[in-house]
């Protein structure tokens, strides 16, 4: 198994630096922005993001969790009414969201979080940023803000780390 790291500690800074700029740029500032990460890693970029957003626009920005775990549609065995969407810890009415996840792959797991979100309200839009599009979607989805660009094999895995719960920053491509 061969590895490769694409993405060292300064660059996964600069990607996030960069997208606080972007959502910024894009939305002409924050206001009536929130940002939602995808459980896990998701979580942990947004929190970074909202850090260099306070820097960048001198502005607070809510962060949230969310958990699609049950809207998954390979998990047909949860029954519609146990859905429960992540506890969002504000009202997502009218709001931009700005959802993070780690990798974008087939785009199934924005898809749920897509559906999961909807259940909490009805957002103004929906935007999406994710540190790695690794390629091969299945659905129509697409990301606003990416870290960077990876074509992959389907064989081929990315490993994200993040100092928060990995103790250090890097993603790694590794083939079989
Ligand atoms: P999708 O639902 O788009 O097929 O896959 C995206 C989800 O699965 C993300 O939540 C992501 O964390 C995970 N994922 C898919 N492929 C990879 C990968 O190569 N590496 C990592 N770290 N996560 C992946
Ligand atoms: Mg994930």
């Amino acid at each position: 198994q061969d590895t490769r790291i694409i993405m060292d500690e300064a660059a996964i800074r600069r990607a996030l630096t960069r997208i606080a700029h972007e959502i910024a740029e894009k939305n002409k500032g924050i206001e009536g922005c929130v940002l939602v990460g995808i459980r896990t890693r998701g979580i942990y970029l947004a929190r970074r993001v909202a850090e260099r957003i306070r820097d960048i626009e001198g502005q607070e920005i809510a962060v949230g969790e969310l958990d699609i775990t049950r809207y998954r549609d390979d998990r047909p065995q949860e029954a519609v009414s146990a859905r429960q969407a992540g506890e969002l810890p504000f009202p997502i009415q009218d709001k931009r969201v700005i959802l993070f996840d780690d990798v974008l792959y087939t785009g199934r797991t924005i898809r749920a979080a897509l559906d999961a979100l909807m259940d909490c309200g009805r957002p103004q839009s929906i935007q999406l940023a994710v540190l790695v599009d690794r390629g091969h979607r299945e659905l129509p989805i697409r990301p606003d803000y990416v870290g960077k660009n990876v074509p992959t094999s389907r064989q081929e895995k990315i490993e994200v780390r993040l100092a928060e719960i990995d103790r250090t920053d890097g993603v790694i491509l590794s083939h079989p």
